[in-house]
């Protein structure tokens, strides 16, 4: 947190690695700051994107990219 800017709503890109296996979500929402674009996501989107990065790993695949799907 860089205390110097103002978070505007936004769209990130967040990666996921895990047991070795690696999630990339697009077009994640988030609050991006305007000074330094550090990314703050809600608590309900952390929780999707964890969803999503289990589905893949309990595909078993190495790499999934993906866009980010509330379910
Ligand atoms: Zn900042």
């Amino acid at each position: 947190m860089c205390k110097h800017g103002q978070t505007v709503p936004g769209q990130t890109t967040v990666t996921l690695e895990r047991d070795g296996v690696m999630v990339i979500l697009k077009n994640v929402p988030a609050e991006i700051c305007d000074n330094c674009g550090e990314s703050y996501l809600s608590d309900e989107t952390t929780r999707v994107i964890l969803e999503n990065a289990e589905e893949a790993i309990a595909k078993g695949i190495d790499l999934e990219i993906r866009h980010y799907a509330p379910c």
